[in-house]
């Protein structure tokens, strides 16, 4: 069996174009899309993703600025800074990246973002409209697990898909998305986690694996039905005798996968990619409403 590679690199690619119309009509109203991301710490992968943001937005002439804290920062200077941003008109997105040092509130952090600048969707106000199906701004890695399918023209409906992990940034919201109703989900969807019992059996089963767990290689061709999809979330660093000390791997053993899944999604260069489009994307609707 031929396995296609479900690249997020092409399909971003085709949706930055797609962008571009938007832009320019907001840089007609002298708007320039504009985010805010607060980086807390010196988590190394925390650094990456916020450097790679950072460098999408501007490669697409949008604005955006990192506003960078010691780990030592207090909870309450962190809600300032939000407040301020919150009222501030030159930023229509604000991002926290995450994970936050344990002597913060991540949650309190979250919640105190105004909902119509939340571009990674994890405000409850915009997870209760997702929940109700009424998405508003919907977290940037579901959302863009979703853009994949519709870039591939892959169809849920009548199919069975399987999500493993529940947080509230990935699997969670993913299985609202592949379960509403709409063209490119209606979905059955099975949603298992760490409490799960022979969770195989249910990989076994499923026409569609998502994988958002963060154990690397955790997913082989013998953990799947033969034809079936593998979208591949998660990110992991493993030692490696390269010049970095390690490489990325996802959650599925990707090799093992070829001539047995009929797609999977890379690590990298599969949902990572997707979810920076999103990011950019939601920044885009956040002018357009706001403006
Ligand atoms: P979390 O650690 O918050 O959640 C992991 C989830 O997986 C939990 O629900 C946990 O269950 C479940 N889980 C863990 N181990 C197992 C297991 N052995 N069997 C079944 N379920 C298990 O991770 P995130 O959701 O934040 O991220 C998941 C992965 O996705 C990570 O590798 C992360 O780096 C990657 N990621 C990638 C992004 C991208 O852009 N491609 C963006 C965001 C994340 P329980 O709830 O019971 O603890």
């Amino acid at each position: 069996m031929k396995t296609l590679t479900l690249s997020g690199l092409d399909a971003s690619k085709s949706l930055y174009k797609s962008y571009l119309p938007r832009i320019e009509r907001l840089n007609k109203k002298n708007i320039q899309p504009g985010l805010a991301v607060i980086l807390v710490g010196n988590n190394p992968a925390s650094q990456v993703y916020v450097k790679s943001k950072s460098t999408r937005f501007h490669k697409m002439g949008l604005f955006s600025e990192t506003f960078k804290y010691k780990e030592n920062i207090s909870e309450v200077q962190l809600l300032s800074k939000i407040e301020e941003l919150n009222k501030n008109k030159k930023f229509h997105g604000i991002l926290v990246q995450l994970p936050l040092p344990k002597h913060i509130n991540s949650e309190l952090v979250l919640n105190s973002i105004d909902p119509k600048k939340d571009v990674d969707g994890f405000h409850p106000y915009n997870l209760g409209c997702l929940a109700i199906g009424k998405p508003s701004f919907v977290p940037c890695t579901p959302k863009g697990v979703m853009r994949i399918f519709e870039h591939y023209n892959i169809k849920l409906s009548g199919k069975h898909v399987v999500i493993v992990g529940r947080s509230n940034i990935v699997g969670r919201p993913q299985s609202i998305l592949t379960s509403l109703k709409g063209p490119y989900s209606n979905a059955t969807t099975t949603l298992c986690h760490s409490g799960t019992k022979d969770l195989f059996n249910y990989t076994l089963m499923a026409d569609i694996v998502i994988l958002a767990l963060g154990s690397p290689e955790f997913l082989s061709n013998e953990n799947i039905k033969k034809g079936s999809i593998v979208i591949d979330v998660g990110i992991n660093r493993v030692p490696d005798s390269n010049k970095k000390g390690y490489r990325l791997v996802g959650d599925a053993d990707f090799s093992s996968m070829i001539g047995h899944a009929s797609a999977i999604t890379p690590v990298p260069g599969g949902i990572g990619p997707m979810t920076i489009a999103m990011l950019v994307e939601n920044t885009i609707e956040a002018a357009e409403n706001n403006g």
